[in-house]
């Protein structure tokens, strides 16, 4: 069995709204082992979807639209699905009155127009929509293929998805998809990818490397029956007795959760003290339900001023070596941890940009400051202020982490 999604809707196109169905949609797919091997978008125009759809018929059993079923005239798809099917186009009369009976309920006056979300191609059956008036369809075709059509408002979308749909298409799949997936910090894509070039050939089961910013996550995917995820376990092993000093956790665990956790579980605390960052590695932590028992706080202390009075960043160093240094940034994790009575102080210091003395556009130092030691290192990244921004949380995330490990 193979599927094709096709989302509807010239803001897709146009970038206006980005299509998040289609990847709730194709994770779904993949759990019930339906695969799919094509996606298209298509703008609100009659002509280019029947294209769209008489070119997905002729490559997968089942297709599948999101969107495009409201009442107005750019709301094509279900007459596209008819004329694709030669299916000729029925108005469901119960439909209509429930729908006049809901707009009365609300004291909405009915317009006529209304009257096309009852509208269904002969042979087809109606999918509940508990959020919305514009009803799911699906027009079966030969074998256990066919055309389900789905509205496009993400909050109807996603709960007919894991409930009628779900219900709708269990069973027509094969074997479905069992995943693990681990994330790594402190090592690239490639890096990691080269370590292992036999697993990134395998078909059984698939090693997958994906680049996230600031970490990688290698996805290992097999049938999800006993001797798939028994494979998954072992390529699992064989990744993890190599890269597993990188390898922070798996499945949905984030770095900041895995960090707090190693905190709790040794009861201490964390503080931050964040310059050009600008309170980046506090949001991140403070992600993380229930984080206030192992992070305390932090100061944002973006001018030097600040840096000197709230965490106590010597004069001298200020003066001296800068606010960009090793000396500052120690001072920063030191003032951290002992005026916000942590464990553990971490700091950033550095120069985003886009204004940066000659050469040093990117440099960001990271210290981190514990019981016994306080050190600083100097890392240079590339890209804008926004990348260099990113990285230097990620970095000081992955930095906290290594030294907590
Ligand atoms: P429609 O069902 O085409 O009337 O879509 C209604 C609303 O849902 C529009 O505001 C769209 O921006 C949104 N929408 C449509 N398709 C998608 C999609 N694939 N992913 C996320 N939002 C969507
Ligand atoms: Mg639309």
């Amino acid at each position: 069995m193979h599927a094709e999604i096709i989302s509807v809707g010239t803001e897709l196109l146009l970038g206006d709204t980005v299509d998040t169905n289609a990847a709730a949609l194709g994770q779904r797919l993949a759990e019930w082992g339906i695969h799919h091997r094509h996606r298209q978008t298509v703008g609100d125009h009659q002509g280019r979807l029947v294209e769209a759809l008489h070119l997905a018929q002729s490559r997968a059993e089942m297709v599948i639209t999101i969107g495009g079923l409201g009442p107005t005239e750019d709301d094509l798809t279900r007459y596209a699905i008819a004329e694709v099917l030669g299916r000729p186009m029925v108005r469901d009369e119960a439909v209509v009155r429930r729908l006049q009976a809901f707009f009365r309920s609300r004291g909405v006056a009915w317009v006529e127009l209304n009257g096309r979300q009852a509208d269904l191609p002969e042979g087809g059956e109606w999918v509940a929509n508990a959020n919305g008036t514009a009803l799911g369809f699906w027009v079966p075709t030969e074998g256990c293929g066919g055309v389900l059509a789905l509205p496009g408002p993400p909050n109807e979308f996603l709960p007919m998805l894991d409930g009628p749909v779900r219900e709708l298409l269990r069973g027509r799949g094969g074997v479905p998809l069992y995943r693990r997936t681990l994330r790594f910090v402190g090592v690239g894509e490639s890096l990691l990818a080269a370590q292992f070039p036999k697993l990134m050939d395998g078909e059984r089961p698939t090693v997958a490397p994906y680049a996230k910013p600031g970490e990688v996550h290698l996805r290992i995917a097999d049938a999800d029956d006993e001797a798939g995820r028994e494979r998954v376990r072992q390529v699992e092993q064989l990744i993890r007795a190599k890269a597993g000093e990188h390898c922070y956790g798996a499945d949905e665990e984030t770095l900041p959760e895995v960090i707090l956790a190693l905190l709790r579980r040794e009861r201490q605390t964390l503080a931050v003290a964040e310059s050009c960052t600008g309170g980046g590695i506090g949001a991140r932590l403070t992600e993380v339900p229930g984080a206030s028992d192992a992070f305390v706080g932090g100061v944002i202390s973006y001018t030097e001023a600040v840096k000197h009075a709230h965490l106590g960043v010597p004069e001298a160093v200020l003066e001296g070596p800068g606010a960009v240094s090793h000396e500052c940034a120690v001072a920063m994790a030191q003032g951290a941890r002992e005026r916000l009575g942590a464990t553990w102080g971490l700091s950033v210091t550095g120069y985003a940009g886009p204004d940066a003395p000659e050469g040093r556009l990117g440099e960001v130092w990271i210290a981190l400051a514990g019981p016994h030691r306080a050190e600083a290192v100097r890392f240079a990244f590339r890209g804008d202020r926004r990348t260099v921004r990113l990285r230097a949380v990620s970095q000081a995330l992955t930095s906290l982490w290594q030294a907590l490990r």
